[in-house]
């Protein structure tokens, strides 16, 4: 059965942490990273446990050993699958090998409470979708602090929804995202679409499409 790396992520939380069998310190969730280092490693899973006490007997002994045998500075850390008693010896270059992907606590907390903003975000969207409430959407879709996956969403509702109000705060900012940005011009398009209206060339306000003078700038706008 295939699991995402999420489901796996979860399941490995779920996991007593093993004791590493060198020195008994408890090992760390470990997160194998995009790119695998060496030839043909393939542990088949994207988290490991790999003890990462630096006083560890095997990490501690493994530079002379290495340097002995191979002449390299390198030395190992001890790894286990989860869920099994298969410990292995996985190599590192330095002290700070590996740390990098080390999944601490922090990480997750950022991670979930992240998963929780989008929740609540999606939730408020549907809501004011329902409602036919723009400016509520808007908020959301100006909000720095809402996750880029709400902002996106907002984006492309607020075309549906959005009233000629809503196109000035949209053309004022610079959205941070690429993404975003395209949603949100597509956006501004659609509701000049949906009320007949157009921007003038030369003040930016908002005016009918069939316009031929601008009522706020008075400039001929005929084929403009
Ligand atoms: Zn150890
Ligand atoms: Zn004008």
């Amino acid at each position: 059965m295939f699991e995402s790396r999420e489901e796996v992520l979860q399941k490995v939380l779920g996991m007593p942490r093993p004791k590493c069998p060198h020195c008994g310190a408890e090992m760390s969730i470990w997160e194998e990273p995009p790119i695998r280092f060496g030839d043909g490693l393939g542990w088949g899973t994207p988290y490991l446990f790999v003890c990462f006490n630096d006083d560890c007997e095997l990490f501690r002994s493994g530079w002379k050993h290495i340097e002995e045998t191979y002449a390299h500075h390198a030395s190992y850390r001890c790894m286990n699958y989860p869920g099994t008693d298969v410990f292995e010896c996985v190599p590192v270059f330095s002290e700070m090998g590996m740390k990098g992907q080390i999944v601490d606590e922090s990480v997750l907390a950022r991670q979930e409470a992240e998963k929780e903003a989008i929740i609540r975000g999606f939730n408020l969207l549907a809501e004011y979708y329902n409602t036919k409430d723009g400016p509520g959407v808007l908020k959301l879709l100006l909000d720095p602090l809402e996750p880029a996956r709400v902002r996106l969403k907002a984006a492309e509702m607020i075309g549906d929804i959005g009233e000629v109000e809503a196109i000035e705060p949209l053309r004022s900012l610079h959205f941070p995202s690429e993404a975003i940005q395209k949603q949100v011009d597509a956006a501004v398009a659609r509701i000049h679409e949906r009320h007949f209206t157009r921007e003038c060339p030369f003040c930016a306000e908002v005016i009918k499409r069939r316009a031929k003078i601008c009522k706020h700038c008075g400039k001929d706008v005929t084929g403009a």
